[in-house]
């Protein structure tokens, strides 16, 4: 079977195609979980940006709000190279879904 799929704010399409529903659904979650943020957590505006940092060889996934600044930081699986949205906030909560302000030490 073959699907297509477009994220929520119509920005990027997919193309899955697969033998059977169970590699659809799996592949489809793997999509959402990275490219469907349909807006920042913190101001809600869709003015997003991918971007890569590497520092000192090691690759930082993030998606930043080009209207306030906020980010959203992407960890990565010990196997198989897939991303996972971190939505859990240093303080413990989950609030704005993972979105968070870099504030400089003091
Ligand atoms: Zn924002």
């Amino acid at each position: 079977m073959k699907l297509t799929y477009t994220t929520r704010n119509n920005r990027i399409k997919v193309e899955i195609e697969s033998k059977a529903a169970k590699d659809a659904f799996k592949e489809l979650a793997e999509f959402q979980e990275v490219f469907d943020e349909a807006n920042c957590g913190l101001c809600s505006k869709d003015d997003l940006q991918f971007t890569v940092r590497t520092v000192e060889g090691n690759d930082f996934y993030e998606l930043r709000c080009k209207s306030c600044g906020g980010k959203l930081v992407f960890g990565q699986h010990k196997s198989g190279g897939t991303l996972f949205p971190k939505r859990k906030q240093d303080d413990g909560s989950y609030k704005n879904r993972g979105w968070f302000k870099w504030k400089p030490e003091e």
